[in-house]
């Protein structure tokens, strides 16, 4: 883990950067949302890239053109940040959501998907001592939120 100050917005716009087009080019509403007054972090700025990357590219894959996705972010007096990751995409079953975060989980067809995605993520996250948590309803949508502290002490 490497801990360093990151401004978070530009942090999001610039590793978003390509699927802002992608969003254009399919018609997907695509807000990204990270308010100024969230502070700097202090965190490990290329995990924190691919754990957001991780969870766009599975928002991207579970979403028709014409629908959207939003990411933004909250800070609270706790000295966390919230980051979340929202679709209205095609949900996920309440059998499945207890095993998205386990090691070769899959519903893609063969050689869409690894299933190592989330549980990457998942591990990622710890590194950082956030934790991450998931709501969803088949149909409707999916929310990932990601906690994590503003000042990760340095190991
Ligand atoms: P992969 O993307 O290779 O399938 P992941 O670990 O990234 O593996 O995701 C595991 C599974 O979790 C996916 O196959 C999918 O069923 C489900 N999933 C993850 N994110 C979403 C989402 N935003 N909407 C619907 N299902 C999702
Ligand atoms: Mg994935």
């Amino acid at each position: 883990v490497q801990v360093q100050p990151v401004n978070l917005k530009r942090m999001v716009d610039d590793v978003l950067s390509f699927h802002k087009k992608e969003a254009e080019y399919r018609n997907i509403a695509f807000h990204v949302d990270i308010p100024n007054s969230i502070p700097l972090i202090e965190t490990d700025r290329g995990k924190l890239q691919q754990i957001i990357l991780n969870l766009v590219n599975n928002a991207f894959q579970a979403i028709d053109n014409g629908c959207f996705l939003k990411v933004w972010a909250e800070t609270d007096e706790a000295e966390q940040v919230r980051i979340f990751i929202r679709d209205n995409g095609c949900g996920i079953s309440k059998d499945h959501l207890n095993k998205i975060f386990e090691p070769f989980f899959t519903t893609k067809k063969e050689g869409k998907g690894t299933g190592l995605g989330l549980s990457i993520t998942y591990g990622l996250v710890q590194k950082l001592h956030g934790n991450i948590t998931v709501q969803s309803q088949t149909g409707e949508g999916t929310t990932f939120v990601v906690t994590l502290p503003v000042h990760m002490e340095k190991e």
